[in-house]
C-alpha cells in the first residue's frame, strides 16, 4: 500500500488527490491514445468518456459559422475533459479535439459520475477546476477583444509549451489561424515577428520555443493571469 501510494498517474488533478481517492480514481481509468485531429466529443454530443490527459493536449473548440472558430479552452496535464459531467450535464458546451498527440487516462462517463459521488475530495477538486476553467474562458474573450495577434499567439505558444512536454510541436498555420481566430496572414506576421525577435523557430507547421522567458515578455499578461488563476484556485502550481 505505501508504495501503491506514491504511484503517480501523469496527470495534475489525480495526482493531487489524496492517495485512496487517487487509486480509486486511476482504478477507474483505461490508458488511451490521444492522436491528431480526433474529435473526442462534439458540440451538444453526450460525453462518452472523461479525459485526464498524461501527455498531449485537447483543445475546446467553438464555431459560430461555417470556419469561423475560436479555442476557448486548452487541456493538458494539468486538467482534464468532462467538466459538464461534474455539474451534472451530460453534453459538452464546445468541440473538443486531440491538438497534441499524446496518451490520456480515460474513464466512461457512468463510472466517473459513481467515483464522483464517493470522493469529497475528487468533488473538491472539480469544483475549483471548474472555477479555473471559467478564469481562463473569461480571459480568453477579453484577451481575443483588445489585445494584438502577436501577443496572443505568444501566449498561445506557452501555454502549449507549459502542456507540450518539450520544446518542439506541430500545428499548422491554417490550426493556428483556426485556434486564435484570426486570418492566416495574420498568423504569419505574428509568427514572422517573434522568429525574428529570436523566440521561436518556425518552419511548415514545426515550432520550437528557443527563448521561453522572451516569449513571457512578447505575450500579453493573459498567460501570467491563466497560471496565477490555476495555482491561487488549485492551491499547487500547473507545472511546466
Ligand atoms: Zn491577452
Amino acid at each position: 500500500m505505501s508504495s501503491n501510494s506514491r504511484v503517480s498517474a501523469g496527470n495534475r488533478l489525480i495526482d493531487s488527490l489524496p492517495s485512496g481517492d487517487r487509486r480509486r480514481v486511476m482504478r477507474a481509468c483505461e490508458r488511451t491514445s490521444l492522436a491528431v485531429p480526433a474529435v473526442l466529443c462534439g458540440l451538444h454530443e453526450r460525453i462518452r468518456h472523461v479525459y485526464f490527459p498524461v501527455s498531449g493536449l485537447i483543445s475546446l473548440i467553438m464555431t459560430i459559422h461555417g470556419p469561423a472558430s475560436l479555442e476557448v479552452g486548452l487541456i493538458g496535464n494539468e486538467g482534464m475533459f468532462g467538466m459538464p459531467l461534474a455539474l451534472g450535464i451530460e453534453v459538452s458546451g464546445a468541440r473538443a479535439v486531440v491538438q497534441g498527440a499524446g496518451t490520456a487516462l480515460r474513464m466512461e462517463a457512468a463510472l466517473f459520475g459513481r467515483v464522483l459521488s464517493l470522493s469529497p475530495a475528487l468533488q473538491r477538486e472539480m469544483h475549483r477546476y471548474v472555477f479555473v476553467a471559467m478564469s481562463q474562458l473569461a480571459q480568453t474573450v477579453a484577451c481575443t477583444r483588445f489585445h494584438v495577434v502577436e501577443a496572443r499567439l505568444a501566449r498561445w505558444l506557452l501555454m502549449t509549451h507549459d502542456r507540450a512536454g518539450g520544446d518542439h510541436f506541430h500545428i499548422t498555420q491554417a490550426w493556428l489561424a483556426y485556434m486564435l481566430g484570426v486570418r492566416r496572414v495574420g498568423v504569419t506576421t505574428a509568427a514572422s515577428a517573434l522568429q525574428a525577435r529570436g523566440l521561436i523557430q518556425y518552419r511548415r507547421g514545426d515550432i520550437e520555443v528557443l527563448d521561453r522567458r522572451g516569449l513571457m515578455s512578447a505575450a500579453c499578461r493573459c498567460y501570467q493571469a491563466d497560471r496565477d488563476t490555476y495555482e491561487r484556485t488549485m492551491g499547487y502550481a500547473q507545472g511546466e
